[in-house]
């Protein structure tokens, strides 16, 4: 069962809070359709998140979003991008299989 009404509300929200917590600020979180990616993060601070999402596991949304607003700070995945993710995401690189194998092509979350 659904928590609310409006589930891409609520991933938004979702998206805000952890904006807050990472101490980013992007200027757009957008929800729409995403075939290939369950998110990305553009240059100019606009993130966006599958609509899709919504219908994940609440773990699953929150290493998404922590990965794409990560990259408002640090770019690459490097090892800085890394310890970040270990620090606010404990065990997503489980996670990070799953987010491979469940969508048609590899490069997930962002592709960068
Ligand atoms: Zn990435």
């Amino acid at each position: 069962m659904k928590s609310s009404l409006y589930p891409t509300q609520e991933l938004r929200r979702r998206a805000l809070a952890w904006a807050v917590k990472l101490r980013v600020n992007p200027k757009v979180i957008r929800v729409q359709e995403m075939r290939r990616k369950w998110g990305s993060c553009s240059s100019a601070g606009t993130v966006t998140l599958a609509s899709d999402l919504v219908d994940q596991d609440p773990r699953f949304q929150d290493f998404v979003i922590a990965h794409e607003m990560l990259h408002l700070r640090v770019p690459t995945h490097g090892r800085l991008f890394k310890a970040l993710m270990s620090a606010h995401v404990p065990g997503w690189r489980e996670l990070e299989d799953l987010r491979g194998t469940s969508r048609p092509t590899r490069g997930g979350a962002g592709g960068q």
